[in-house]
C-alpha cells in the first residue's frame, strides 16, 4: 500500500483491517498513534475525566479526533458517552440539556461548550416502519427523527465519512476505529460509510454539502463510489429546511475556502440547489463572461478568513446573489422604472425567491439588501449626498461591494478610485470633488444665469451633474428605500 503523507501523523503503519459492524474495531494503543493529550482542550480532558471516574465509558469523537491525527487544530471537541443525558447532568453542574426530542448536554466552561451526545443507534432501514414516535423517514429516505439510544459500534456506523468515526478513549488513550476510518485518513480518502451510498446521502442530503466541506477542507478526494452519485442526488438537497442549509453555507464559504467550495459545488450542480438564480445568470454567460464577480468575492473572503479578519454573512449572500440582482436591476431600468425603485424591487424579488432554498435570516438579510441600494447611490457624486452616505451604517461594506465590482469589470474603476480618494481627502477637497464647496456660493448667486449651463458642462465632463433636477426629484424616493 502506498502511504500518502497524511500517514505521517499516524505513529506506526496499521494493518489494514475493514471494521464492520459485526467485527471488532481496530483499536491503536496509545504509543502507536499521534493524539497528545496536551493538543486537547483542558475542558473536554476534564469532561473526559470526569465521565470516566463516574463509571461511564467516554470518548472524544468526530472531528477533533480526525483533526487531532491529521495534526490540525479542531475547531471543537465533542465527546460521546454511554451516559444517558439525564447522567451527565448529574456529573456537571455547569451543564443544560438542549434539543427536545434527541437530548445533548452542552458542559459550559466560560465560552468553550463541550458537547456531550450518548451513544445513538443507527436508523432504521429506509422501507421499513417509519411512523415511530422516535423514527422517522421522509418518503424519500431522507431521516427525519432518529432518537434511538445505542451501543459505540452503532453510533461509529451511523456516522457520515469514516474518518469522522473515529473515537479517542479516555480510559486508555486509544483510537478506536469501526468503520475503516484510519485507512482513509492514511489515503486522505473521504468515504460515507455503508455500501449503499445512495441511501447514506437519501438520509441527510447535507452529507453531499459536507463531502464538498471536508474535501475542500482537509484536501482530500472524495472517494469515486460518494462523488459519481452526486449529480443526480443533488435535487434532494431541497427537501432540507431552508434555516438548515443556510448554516451550512456560511461553513462552506467562511471557513477560508469558499472559491474552492465553490467550483465543486458547480461541478456536481449543488451550487444550482442553493443558489437557483445565480446559477443560472452564471450557466448563460460563462462563455462570454467569466464567473469573475462571484470568483473575487470568495477569494477575497478566504483571504480574509485566512488573516483572521472579520467576515459577515450579509456581505457573503450580497456577494452570492448580486448577478441575478444586477440583472434584474437592469431590466427595470429599461422598462422606465426609477433607478431608486428598480434597485429595491430587483433586491426584494431576488431576496424573496432565495428564501425558499436558503434562508437568510432577517438580521442578515436587511443589511444585504442595504449593500446592493447603496450602489446606485455611490455613482452619485455631486452635492451632499456623498458626505451623507460616508455617515451611512452600511457606507463600508457598500464601498467593499463596490471595489469588487470594479475589479470584476462590472463598473468602471476611475468611480471606486473616486470613493478611495473621497474618504481619505480633507473637508476642502471633498468640497471640491463633490462641487459643494463654500467658496462657490457667492459666485453662483453673482452669476446666477450661468448655472444651468455649469450644470450641463459637468454632466457632459462624464458625472451626473446633467440628471441633477432628475436626482433631486427623486431624493424622497430614494432615502425612503434605505
Ligand atoms: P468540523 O467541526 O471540523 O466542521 P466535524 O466532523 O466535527 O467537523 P460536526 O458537524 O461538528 O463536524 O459533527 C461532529 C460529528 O458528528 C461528525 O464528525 C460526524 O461524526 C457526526 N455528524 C455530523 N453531521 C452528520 C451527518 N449529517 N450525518 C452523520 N453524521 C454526522
Ligand atoms: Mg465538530
Amino acid at each position: 500500500m502506498v502511504l500518502c503523507s497524511h500517514s505521517k501523523y499516524l505513529l506506526q503503519p496499521f494493518q489494514l483491517l475493514s471494521a464492520t459492524a459485526d467485527s471488532d474495531p481496530l483499536i491503536v494503543p496509545r504509543a502507536e498513534h499521534s493524539i497528545s493529550r496536551s493538543n486537547i482542550s483542558p475542558n473536554a480532558l476534564k469532561v473526559l475525566y470526569r465521565l470516566r471516574d463516574a463509571g461511564h465509558a467516554a470518548y472524544l469523537v468526530g472531528g477533533g479526533v480526525r483533526d487531532l491525527l491529521l495534526g490540525h487544530e479542531p475547531k471543537d471537541f465533542d465527546v460521546a458517552t454511554d451516559a444517558t443525558p439525564e447522567q451527565v447532568r448529574q456529573v456537571f453542574r455547569n451543564c443544560r440539556l438542549i434539543g427536545r426530542r434527541f437530548r445533548l448536554a452542552h458542559v459550559f466552561f466560560g465560552p468553550e461548550i463541550i458537547e456531550v451526545a450518548t451513544f445513538r443507534a443507527s436508523a432504521i432501514p429506509a422501507g421499513q416502519d417509519g411512523t415511530d414516535d422516535d423514527v422517522a423517514r421522509t418518503e424519500n429516505g431522507m431521516i427525519l427523527r432518529d432518537n434511538v439510544y445505542g451501543s459505540i459500534a452503532e453510533d461509529a456506523l451511523r456516522r457520515d465519512f469514516t474518518v469522522n468515526a473515529l473515537y479517542y478513549n479516555i480510559a486508555d488513550f486509544s483510537v478506536v476505529d469501526y468503520a475503516g476510518g484510519l485507512d482513509d485518513l492514511k489515503a486522505g480518502r473521504l468515504k460515507l460509510i455503508g455500501d449503499d451510498v445512495a441511501a447514506r446521502y437519501r438520509e441527510d442530503p447535507v452529507r453531499m454539502l459536507r463531502a464538498v466541506r471536508f474535501a475542500c477542507k482537509l484536501g482530500f478526494m472524495i472517494d469515486d463510489t460518494c462523488e459519481t452519485p452526486l449529480a443526480d442526488l443533488a435535487p434532494l438537497l431541497g427537501e432540507v429546511p431552508a434555516a438548515r442549509l443556510f448554516e451550512e453555507v456560511l461553513k462552506l464559504f467562511h471557513a477560508g475556502f469558499g472559491l474552492h467550495a465553490f467550483e465543486k459545488l458547480r461541478r456536481y450542480g449543488l451550487f444550482a440547489q442553493l443558489f437557483p438564480a445565480t446559477d443560472a445568470c452564471l450557466a448563460r454567460q460563462e462563455h462570454e463572461f467569466p464567473v469573475v464577480f462571484v470568483s473575487r468575492g470568495l477569494d477575497n473572503t478566504d483571504r480574509r478568513v485566512l488573516e483572521g479578519k472579520s467576515v459577515v454573512p450579509p456581505f457573503l449572500f450580497a456577494v452570492l446573489l448580486w448577478e441575478p440582482v444586477r440583472l434584474r436591476y437592469q431590466a427595470l431600468l429599461e422598462d422606465g422604472v426609477s433607478w431608486a425603485d428598480a434597485i429595491a424591487l430587483a433586491a426584494h424579488e431576488v431576496a424573496s425567491a432565495q428564501q425558499r432554498h436558503v434562508a437568510i435570516p432577517k438580521r442578515f438579510g436587511m443589511p444585504m439588501r442595504e449593500i446592493w441600494s447603496l450602489q446606485p447611490r455611490l455613482e452619485r457624486r455631486q452635492g451632499r449626498r456623498p458626505m451623507a452616505l460616508l455617515g451611512h451604517p452600511r457606507f463600508r461594506a457598500a464601498y467593499d461591494f463596490l471595489l469588487l465590482r470594479a475589479e470584476s469589470g462590472e463598473v468602471d474603476p476611475e468611480l471606486a478610485d473616486w470613493w478611495t480618494k473621497f474618504q481619505d481627502a480633507n473637508p476642502g477637497d471633498r468640497a471640491k470633488m463633490t462641487g459643494t464647496g463654500k467658496k462657490r456660493r457667492p459666485r453662483r448667486r453673482r452669476r446666477s444665469k450661468t448655472t444651468a449651463t455649469d450644470s450641463v458642462s459637468r454632466g457632459a465632463d462624464g458625472d451626473e451633474g446633467g440628471h441633477a433636477a432628475r436626482l433631486q426629484g427623486q431624493a424622497s424616493s430614494d432615502d425612503a428605500d434605505e
